[in-house]
């Protein structure tokens, strides 16, 4: 009994050694636990969830209007006490790098943009006015989500030298942060719809960063068509 015991032992030993030696190699070779990552949200393609609220369209609940997508004509929600909590922020950080910012347009009503986008019509026709004015209704301004800012030291206001400004470039990098977007980017005009504007920010909060992150315009980042 004692001499089939210990071989009955070393049997076992052997069957524990080759367990413990050789299984995890077997694992490693796979390749398996070593290249796993999570996905990210994007690679899980998950649908964009498009709703329609009192004719207001929201993708994964951010609000959209564009040059297709209106806003009813009676929706006048004011500034967004958010928005002006996050820009008030903005500026006084800014105040603390010697950089002065202006805001030089917020809310904006249907009837107001009605005014504004008629005169550029009628100053420019309605071709050139279409690349930098919104008809009545597409304006984000009048999501009181949407602000138009200035650098306060310079006179370039609504210009696309604005970018040159140290106000911008502090901006454009940091933006995010404070919950706002570059709506309208550089070379995404066929897409937006509108030329340049580096200094019509939007609101999107807590949205903000993973948008800046993907370099995709609203429409593109909520494959909106
Ligand atoms: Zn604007």
């Amino acid at each position: 009994m004692k001499v089939s015991g210990f071989i009955a032992a070393v049997f076992a030993a052997a069957v524990l050694a080759a367990c413990s030696s050789e299984a995890p190699e077997e694992i490693e070779a796979t390749g398996f636990t070593k290249s796993y990552e999570p996905l990210t949200f994007s690679e899980l393609d998950v649908p964009v969830n498009i709703e329609v609220i009192d004719g207001i369209t929201y993708a994964d609940g951010v609000l959209i209007v564009n040059k297709e997508i209106p806003l009813p004509a009676d929706y006048n929600p004011e500034m967004q006490p958010e928005v002006i909590d996050a820009y008030t922020q903005l500026f006084e950080d800014a105040k603390e790098q010697g950089l002065y910012f202006e805001l030089v347009s917020g809310f904006r009503s249907y009837d107001y943009q009605a005014g504004l986008y008629n005169n550029y019509v009628a100053r420019d026709g309605k071709e050139a006015a279409d690349r930098y004015s919104a008809e009545p209704g597409h304006s984000e301004h009048q999501t009181g989500l949407a602000i138009d800012v200035g650098s306060y030291d310079s006179a370039v206001l609504l210009q696309t030298s604005f970018e040159y400004t140290p106000e911008f470039q502090w901006l454009k990098d940091i933006a995010h942060e404070y919950g706002f977007i570059i709506r309208y980017m550089k070379g995404k005009e066929d897409i937006t719809g509108y030329m340049y504007e580096p200094w019509h920010l939007r609101y999107v909060g807590d949205k903000a960063p993973a948008i800046y992150e993907s370099g995709l315009t609203l429409e593109e980042y909520f494959e909106l068509d």
